[in-house]
């Protein structure tokens, strides 16, 4: 696939999706804490946490003030929730000491917090920041292999692949319209290839 049509499909998509993400949060911390929360767990699940949760404790100090049984309280509904509880907590530890009590805005700082992998780094560092970053999670990694944005195997490769053949303004939007079209039409079984939006475009479809 080329660039050009590569941009077809993301304007095509822009008339579809919302370029926005499905997260709650009302400052780079606690959407932090909302990616941290989602891994294997629905955004809406996550989303009546945090209500809770942020009313309780939204800074890292606040956060710090909650021991690990009432975090884990907290944040059980959304599973894995032990692990989740100590990386929160390890990342708040993190941003008192190292910085300030401020979320980074910068991906290798990002990186280095308790929990915080490529794509929770690629994700506050796009939507919080404006930076210009692709997390790819599941959807995104099926969506453009089967699209024909890219062909690869790893998830690191998935997001070179798209920042190659992406424009660099594209890359956070063109994320959550994946995602969209991921969690929409382009599900992991059946496919609704009938009606997705970018069925004319899609290697996938073409090649039936
Ligand atoms: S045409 Fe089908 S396979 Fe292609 S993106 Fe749409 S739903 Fe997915």
């Amino acid at each position: 696939m080329d660039k050009n049509k590569a941009g077809l499909i993301v304007e095509k998509l822009s008339t579809v999706f919302t370029d926005k993400p499905a997260l709650n949060f009302n400052s780079p911390f606690e959407l932090l804490i909302a990616v941290i929360l989602s891994a294997q767990c629905t955004d809406e699940r996550v989303n009546k946490v945090t209500k809770v949760l942020f009313e309780r404790a939204n800074t890292p100090e606040q956060m710090l003030s909650l021991s690990q049984n009432e975090l884990e309280e907290y944040i059980f509904s959304c599973g894995l929730y032990k692990s989740k509880a100590k990386h929160i907590l390890s990342a708040c530890a993190d941003l008192t000491e190292k910085f300030n009590g401020q979320v980074p805005n910068d991906v290798e700082s990002l990186r280095t917090l308790a929990g915080v992998g490529r794509k929770t780094a690629n994700v506050v560092y796009s939507v919080a920041f404006g930076g210009n970053a692709i997390a790819v999670d599941t959807h995104v990694f099926r969506v453009s292999n089967r699209i024909g944005l890219v062909s690869a195997t790893n998830v690191l490769n998935v997001e070179k692949g798209l920042m190659k053949i992406l424009n660099e303004s594209d890359w956070s939007r063109a994320h959550h319209y994946l995602i969209y079209l991921g969690r929409s039409y382009c599900k992991a079984i059946k496919p609704d290839c009938e009606n997705c939006p970018i069925t004319e475009y899609c290697k996938k479809r073409i090649k039936r």
